[in-house]
């Protein structure tokens, strides 16, 4: 028997019809219709949500530990399909099975992702050790809830320094994790790092002390929007990770400082994949700055000026080259 199992998080479903929600919410898959076209545009109520679950003899927990065991592949050969966003068919209901999984109350299934989780572990399964600086900027954007790139960009930006040697502009500095994967690699190169927050723009200076790259850090503080404009060209590694609807207008700003071998990264490209997901649905990320990457990707893949493809390491990266 096949269930198919919509979003079932209370704050993820809108349903007013109570009875026709015990029906659909949780279903035999008789007819192999999509749930989630029953979904659409209703208010929940979250007692009869309740009523259905107890039928399959699930409760909300269960229910929680379903979707991260999928996520987990724990229920591996019983997993039948995932139709689309949000959407699990699970083939039988052996709950037992998924309290081995040993997630529980861990959290939902994200509705999409951009890796494969049994990929994106084996990735970060080979991380190698890093140095002492870079340790503690992270567990300090751990802590402090500071956005920073995952270590993989990091890597990657890291590798473009070792090769290219480049005079870098970087869009967003917060604490200046990503400058260091960068300034670590440089010889003759630098970076010159923009920063609007001026506690963060301190604590990054701090970091680039400890870790001795000061000297070829240059940090500017203000609006990169104000501030681009009084950079010294030319630059050969543009890296863009700050206001995410502003991203175009970054890139725009420092088009006429570039070099002619000059290359673009735009972190958070695919954000955490929901660029992918159709107009409106998502969550993690504001609409503005899905359109906006939209738009981004779109046009940078399309553009006369750069030549462009999309990345999906860390949070999706845009890479691109002058033309
Ligand atoms: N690149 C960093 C993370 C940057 S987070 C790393 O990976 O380690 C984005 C940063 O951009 C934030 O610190 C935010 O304060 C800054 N920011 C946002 N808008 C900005 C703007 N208009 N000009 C300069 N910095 C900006
Ligand atoms: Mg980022």
């Amino acid at each position: 028997m096949v269930a198919r199992l919509a979003q079932l998080l209370p704050d993820a479903l809108h349903l007013t019809d109570g009875e026709a929600l015990a029906d659909q919410v949780v279903e035999a898959d008789a007819a192999g219709q999509h749930l989630a076209a029953h979904l659409g545009g209703r208010q929940l109520d979250a007692g009869v949500l309740a009523q259905a679950l107890e039928r399959l003899r699930l409760n909300q927990r269960d229910i929680s530990r379903l979707r991260v065991a999928i996520a987990d592949d724990a229920v591996g050969g019983h997993l039948d399909r995932v139709d689309g966003p949000g959407q699990l068919a699970l083939d039988g209901r052996d709950v037992d099975l998924l309290d081995r999984s040993g997630h529980a109350e861990q959290g939902t299934l994200p509705a999409v992702r951009i890796l494969d989780e049994r990929v994106e572990r084996y990735i970060h399964g080979l991380q190698p050790e890093r140095s002492e600086t870079m340790a503690e900027m992270e567990a300090a954007a751990e802590r402090d809830g500071v956005p920073i790139v995952h270590w993989e960009t990091g890597r990657f930006l890291a590798v473009l320094c070792r090769t290219l040697d480049p005079v870098v502009l970087e869009v967003g500095t917060a604490i200046g994790y990503s400058t260091l994967h960068m300034a670590e690699q440089l010889r003759q190169g630098r970076v010159i790092t923009l920063e609007l927050r001026e506690d963060r723009a301190r604590q990054a200076r701090g970091f680039f002390e400890r870790a001795g790259v000061a000297d070829r850090v240059e940090l500017i503080e203000g609006d990169a929007r104000d501030t681009i404009e009084a950079v010294n060209g030319p630059i050969d590694l543009l890296f863009v990770d700050a206001a995410k609807d502003e991203y175009r207008g970054y890139i725009e700003l420092a088009e006429p400082k570039l070099s002619p071998g000059a290359v673009l990264v735009v972190d958070n490209m695919l954000m955490s994949g929901e660029v992918a997901l159709p107009e409106g649905e998502g969550g993690k990320w504001r609409t503005e700055s899905l359109t906006a990457a939209r738009e981004l990707n779109a046009e940078l893949l399309d553009s006369d000026r750069w030549l462009a493809c999309v990345l999906p390491i860390g949070d999706g990266v845009a890479f691109a080259a002058r033309r």
